[in-house]
């Protein structure tokens, strides 16, 4: 029977069988090695363990050979983060592999992640090798891996820009000499999700055994696409996304996890996954990567800027005292974020204004709110936003009489203009 032919109202089946998708964690490996986010072995592991809190499936943890820190942080979390697997980075050599299998030794769950490219602006340009040299040495990593660790991963670096009939063959081979999950990164965030989607579906069709192994994507955001390609890759049939808290990583960085596990949460009939993640924990991470790396997420960042939950615009902030469903999506305390939406500015109104002086203790009305709001509106012209410590001077102000007009409001004139300024609901855009 097809969906379309069900009575209305009864879910599509693959609704009902909703997909588990695995949360890669990169940031302390991808995020960490972008220009201004290293951390100290200390800090990672308070990371790593608040990832553990967030519920991802996998942390890499760091590129054992690239410094003795990355080595001993990736050392000290599989040994104390027990739950998720433990997995480290090593490029297609022995020495890297080494190291990497030294620095998972103690883990519970531990995982070898061992990457060539696989392009040939890579294989010619960098690397300096012919495509069977990198096939060669892409099965020669893995079964060295397997020798040290049941959980291989294998990355085609470059996987996007590489010959398809070339791909396939690496990854035939790769999974034959043990690699039980497969990566195609978008290394440089060059893909479009339509290509994404399509790029998934062939592979796993052509490749032999590609039912065996789990498919996963790493998407780059160069062009901003990062997470609609994450997503174009599952329904493609990846079932791993490896993406970051704040999106951080290389470049423009990684997908953000936030973005894709609350669009898989938000949007569950068009996007029928699941993953572990606690979405409580979502803010919370977010905050404690900021602490740590000095380094803020963009103010209209999804998910987690502080404007994501937030309305100054008069017309949202009367349909928000209404019904918070008239302009959100999703709640702030879903994803652990505090909830203090109704920020006041220059586009608010009268009812925004008189709700906070409320929420601070105050009740303000009639004439004393005329005055309250225009005190406020001459301060919001000048600083952006207005604090609360600015409504209670204002109130304090106007209630003893010795309110500053040494502004003038530029509305406040007889023109007439004023009284539409003073509408209760104030204005800013409605759509
Ligand atoms: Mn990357």
């Amino acid at each position: 029977m097809d969906a379309a032919a069900l009575p209305s109202g009864s879910c599509p089946m693959r609704f009902l069988m909703a997909e588990h998708v695995r949360i890669f964690d990169t940031t302390l490996r991808d995020g960490e090695q972008a220009p201004g986010f290293s951390l100290r072995v200390s800090e990672k592991l308070r990371l790593a363990r608040q990832l553990d809190a967030l519920g991802v499936d996998i942390i890499e943890a760091g590129f054992p050979i690239a410094s003795p820190a990355d080595a001993e942080a990736v050392h000290r979390i599989a040994q104390e983060v027990r739950r998720p697997t433990i997995a480290c980075l090593a490029r297609a050599h022995r020495a890297d592999l080494e190291k990497a299998a030294e620095a998972i030794k103690p883990a519970e769950k531990g995982r070898i992640h061992t990457f060539i490219a696989t392009s040939d602006l890579h294989l010619q340009a960098k690397l300096r090798m012919s495509r069977e040299q990198c096939l060669e040495a892409a099965v020669e990593a893995v079964r060295f891996a397997r020798h040290h660790t049941f959980d291989v991963q294998f990355s085609a670096e470059d996987a996007t820009r590489s010959d398809m009939e070339f791909l396939c063959r690496v990854v035939e081979a790769v999974i034959k000499a043990g690699a039980n999950t497969i990566n195609l990164p978008d290394t440089v965030g060059y893909a479009t999700p339509d290509e994404t989607r399509d790029f998934f579906t062939n592979i796993r069709s052509r490749v032999p055994n590609a039912d065996k192994v789990v498919f996963s994507t790493h998407c780059h955001d160069d062009l901003g696409l990062a997470v609609a390609n994450s997503i174009a890759a599952v329904q493609g049939g990846a079932t791993q996304v490896e993406c970051t808290v704040n999106g951080i990583g290389e470049r423009a960085g990684n997908a953000s996890l936030e973005e894709i596990v609350m669009a898989f949460k938000v949007r569950q009939e068009r996007l029928p996954y699941t993953t572990s993640v606690n979405t409580l924990e979502l803010y919370p991470s977010s905050e404690m990567l900021t602490r740590l790396t000095g380094q803020g997420v963009q103010v209209n960042k999804a998910i987690v800027g502080r404007n994501a939950f937030a309305h100054e615009a008069g017309i949202h902030q009367d349909g928000m005292m209404k019904d918070r469903r008239t302009y959100e999506i999703m709640r702030a305390e879903d994803v652990g974020a505090p909830w203090n939406p109704l920020v006041l500015g220059k586009h608010s109104g009268r009812h925004a204004v008189q709700r906070r002086c409320k929420d601070l203790g105050f009740d303000v009305e009639g004439g004393e709110l005329v005055e309250v709001y225009r005190a406020l509106m001459v301060i919001a012209d000048e600083r952006k936003l207005i604090s609360d410590n600015d409504v209670v001077a204002v109130i304090s102000a106007v209630r003893t009489g010795s309110v500053r007009h040494d502004h003038v409001d530029p509305f406040d004139t007889p023109s007439g203009v004023a009284a539409t300024h003073h509408h209760p609901t104030g204005y800013g855009h409605g759509v």
